[in-house]
C-alpha cells in the first residue's frame, strides 16, 4: 500500500521521539515514524553491557519539555534513560504512529511532485511532504582494525551486541569475561 503523509521521522531515539512530540504539540498527526529494531530508545535500547550510563548529568541529559526531577543518581544507568524513553513514548501515545520492524531503505526527492519517495525493508513505498531524519551516528557498531586482529584465536565481542549477563573484568595485564552468574570465567585476553 502507498501512503502519502505530512512527515515521516526515522529513528525512536531521543532525536526521533522528541521530533514525534513537537509535531504532536503543533497539531499535526498526519505522520508516521519508522523504527527499523522492535522497541523505542535507539541508543539506550541497544547498549546493555554492564556499567553503560550517561556521562552527562542526565538533569541536563533530557527533554527540556520532558524534565525528571527525580533521576535516582547524576548519571543515569543505560536502563533507567532507556525506561525514562519508553515512558515518554507512552505518555504521548506515540507507539501507535510508529511502524516497529520497518527500515528505511532509500528515499528519493520527487521535484514535480514536492514530494519524498520512501522504500523501506518491507517492501512499502510512502511518500511524504517532509522527511525527518533521527537515526543516530553510533548505532552501527564498527570493530576497529586492529593489527593481528584477523589472526586472535580468542572471543571478540562489541559492547553493543548481545553482551548481556557479561562482566568484562581487568587485572593487571590481563583481561577475562566473567558471565554475571559467576559460574565460569573465560580467559579472553
Ligand atoms: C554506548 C553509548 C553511550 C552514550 N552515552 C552518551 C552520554 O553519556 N551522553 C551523551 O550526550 N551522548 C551519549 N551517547 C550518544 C547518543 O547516541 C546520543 O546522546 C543520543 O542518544 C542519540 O540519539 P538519536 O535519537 O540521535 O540516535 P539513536 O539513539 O542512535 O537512535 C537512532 C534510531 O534510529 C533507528 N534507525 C537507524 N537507521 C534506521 C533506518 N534506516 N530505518 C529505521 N530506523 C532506523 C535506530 O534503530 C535507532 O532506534 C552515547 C552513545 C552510545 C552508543
Amino acid at each position: 500500500m502507498n501512503q502519502y503523509l505530512k512527515a515521516v521521522i526515522v529513528g525512536t531515539g531521543f532525536g526521533g521521539l522528541g521530533q514525534a512530540i513537537q509535531l504532536e504539540k503543533a497539531g499535526i498527526r498526519d505522520y508516521l515514524v519508522l523504527e527499523k529494531a522492535q522497541d523505542v530508545g535507539g541508543t539506550w535500547r541497544d547498549n546493555s553491557y554492564p556499567g553503560c550510563e550517561c556521562d552527562v548529568e542526565t538533569h541536563l541529559y533530557s527533554l527540556s519539555y520532558e524534565q525528571k526531577p527525580d533521576w535516582p543518581r547524576d548519571f543515569a544507568t543505560r536502563s533507567e534513560i532507556f525506561t525514562y524513553l519508553s515512558n515518554i513514548a507512552d505518555k504521548h501515545r506515540l507507539r501507535s504512529k510508529i511502524r516497529f520492524g520497518v527500515g528505511l531503505t532509500g528515499a528519493t526527492w520527487e521535484p514535480d511532485q514536492c514530494r519524498w519517495r520512501l522504500s523501506t525493508t518491507t517492501g512499502e513505498e510512502l511518500f511524504c511532504q517532509f522527511l525527518i531524519s533521527a537515526v543516530g551516528g553510533l548505532h552501527v557498531p564498527r570493530l576497529p582494525e586492529l593489527p593481528g586482529l584477523e589472526t586472535f584465536k580468542g572471543q571478540v565481542w562489541h559492547s553493543s551486541l548481545a553482551v548481556t549477563a557479561v562482566l568484562a573484568v581487568t587485572a593487571g595485564a590481563k583481561t577475562f569475561i566473567e558471565s554475571a552468574s559467576a559460574e565460569r570465567i573465560r580467559k579472553f585476553h
